[in-house]
């Protein structure tokens, strides 16, 4: 274990034993309240906005007790998503992109992909797709959403979702939105057209 991780451990566990002791004040200016809750309507409506209806958000959770050796990360796991201290209770959207982030690992596990998965894909670090050059790239090539990385799948979502706030060009993500959204991330190649009466 390095300085660096015995330092998290150390923390987390002073911080664990403080919330546990009621005898002193459970908040004090270097500890940051824990919020644990689920999606505000907000949220949810972002959720949508990327996944239309192919996640199910009305089991997940949002915690910001972070996770040891998590450090700034986030944490994704079946229906929770573990922020690091403080991240919820910061007014404002600020960390609405991450979140679509992190929603792409909870759609990933509704998908059949395993805790495990994740973390091996996590840990291998691959979170480049290349940017909208690469996934026209990418389309062009026959690539699938399902062929990206877990953790580039999360990028594609996530930047498209910003890109979408800040009025800019989504034209490169569409097809791999899409695909999500119409369940044909993993199909044959070319997409099937979206059912009728379906929201584009
Ligand atoms: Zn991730």
């Amino acid at each position: 274990m390095n300085d660096q991780a015995r330092t998290a451990v150390l923390n987390w566990k002073q911080a664990v034993d403080t919330a546990a002791d009621t005898s002193v004040p459970a908040a004090t200016p270097t500890q940051k309240p824990v919020v644990t809750r689920k999606l505000t309507p907000e949220e949810i409506a972002i959720a949508r906005s990327v996944f239309g209806d192919a996640l199910d958000t009305s089991q997940i959770q949002l915690t910001d007790s972070g996770v040891p050796f998590a450090g700034d990360n986030a944490v994704a796991f079946p229906n929770l998503v573990n922020f690091p201290p403080g991240t919820l209770s910061q007014p404002g959207n600020h960390f609405h992109g991450w979140l679509v982030h992190e929603l792409t690992h909870i759609w990933q596990y509704q998908r059949g992909h395993t805790v495990p998965q994740l973390a091996v894909d996590a840990a291998g670090g691959d979170y480049d797709y290349g940017g909208p050059e690469g996934l026209v790239a990418a389309h062009d090539a026959g690539k699938r959403f399902g062929q990206f990385t877990f953790e580039e799948q999360g990028n594609i979502l996530r930047h498209y979702w910003e890109r979408t706030q800040r009025g800019e060009d989504v034209s490169a993500y569409k097809f791999y939105v899409d695909s999500v959204r119409y369940g044909t991330s993993d199909g044959v190649y070319p997409e099937p057209a979206p059912p009728p009466g379906r929201p584009v």
